[in-house]
């Protein structure tokens, strides 16, 4: 059989359905869905439906609140902590939002620490919502370890993505968002689901030996890209994302996780600055759109997140594919 053709609105309705029956109220279920159709609807399957049996083995274990109520509290005249009550990130980042724009809008910059979260998605939602706001945006989280440190191989960081966002007047925001891994680990999943290799350089497999094998590498360690140059990337968004807010570092995530598969317990760092408060208020929109323009002059160029509107623009008529022993798993999931 091959995949099954889905809707947006069917690829929303079934998270929901299948979260619902698991454990989550409605609330919880209604951001977690919104968030897995954002992502098929941009094309990124490693954090849409793919996720759904994590999302639900954290339900069924206990490990997760789905009847979670994330809190915002200030703890600094430009900081916001988001308790996140134990719940997964979309309902928390979505309680942020507002008073974080207001509070960035009148301070100039403003941080939020979100933490007892649970984040299983990709970051480029909350920045782009930000940059959609006319504000500039970035946001870092840690996860589960899975990635060595230059020289090592054993997995000390996580996957640990860095996300920007940039406001561009009549255009979509320039977001880009890229995990330190040099793969990230769902794409890893993916190649190991539909048999293909990964490029060189992606992992080592369980003996510490280079492999393009994904389900080696699964079974091995990840690394980060660039070397030393991501590994030290790895590590600032250990410090910001774990040290700086009290939440987990990955390696005490992994060590915490009860390993169902599911998300580990974390913390994430968003900030976001007001480009009217740096001083050129009047001219830094043109100055960058004519750097923009310079950029994209160049043949063979393109600006991060184009892929992701291009599908946007795309999905609503079109729909999307799911492989069918993907959907046929979460079928058997709404069975709660
Ligand atoms: P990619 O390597 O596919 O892309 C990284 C960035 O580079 C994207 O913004 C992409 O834009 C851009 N890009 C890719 N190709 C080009 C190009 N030719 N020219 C210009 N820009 C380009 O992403 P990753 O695999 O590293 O992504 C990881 C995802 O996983 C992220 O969304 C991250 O947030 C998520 N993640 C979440 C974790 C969690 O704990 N919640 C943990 C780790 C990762 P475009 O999208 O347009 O291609």
């Amino acid at each position: 059989m091959g995949p099954v053709h889905l809707t947006l609105d069917e690829v929303r309705d079934l998270a929901r359905r299948c979260l619902e029956a698991n454990g989550c109220d409605s609330t919880n279920a209604r951001a977690v869905a919104a968030t897995i159709k954002r992502a098929e609807a941009d094309g990124s399957a490693g954090h849409g439906l793919l996720r759904l049996p994590g999302y639900v083995a954290s339900l069924r274990s206990g490990k997760v609140r789905g009847d979670a109520r994330p809190r915002v509290s200030q703890s600094a005249p430009s900081v916001l902590r988001v308790d996140g009550h134990g719940g997964f990130a979309p309902l928390a980042l979505k309680r942020m939002h507002d008073d974080l724009v207001a509070l960035t809008r009148s301070q100039g910059i403003a941080a939020a620490a979100l933490v007892d979260t649970y984040h299983f998605a990709a970051l480029w939602i909350e920045v782009e919502a930000l940059a959609r706001e006319g504000l500039l945006a970035i946001a870092v989280t840690a996860s589960k370890p899975a990635v060595a440190p230059t020289g090592a191989t054993r997995a000390f960081y996580g996957t640990n993505p860095i996300a920007f966002g940039w406001p561009r007047p009549g255009e979509d925001p320039m977001v880009f968002d890229l995990a330190t891994a040099a793969m990230a680990r769902g794409e890893i999943m993916i190649a190991a689901r539909d048999g293909h290799e990964v490029p060189e350089g992606v992992g080592l497999g369980a003996d510490g030996r280079p492999t393009t094998n994904p389900a080696r590498i699964l079974d091995g360690v990840q690394l980060p890209f660039g070397g030393y140059k991501g590994a030290a990337l790895a590590l600032m968004v250990e410090l910001l994302a774990g040290g700086l807010i009290g939440e987990a570092f990955s390696y005490e995530a992994g060590t915490n996780d009860n390993k169902d598969g599911g998300p580990a317990r974390g913390g994430e760092l968003i900030i976001a600055l007001d480009p009217a408060a740096f001083g050129d208020a009047e001219g830094w929109q043109g100055h960058a759109e004519r750097f923009f323009g310079e950029l994209e002059s160049f043949e063979g160029t393109r600006l991060p997140g184009d892929r992701r509107y291009e599908n946007r623009a795309r999905t609503p008529e079109e729909g999307i594919d799911v492989p069918e022993t993907l959907h046929r798993q979460i079928m058997s999931l709404c069975d709660g």
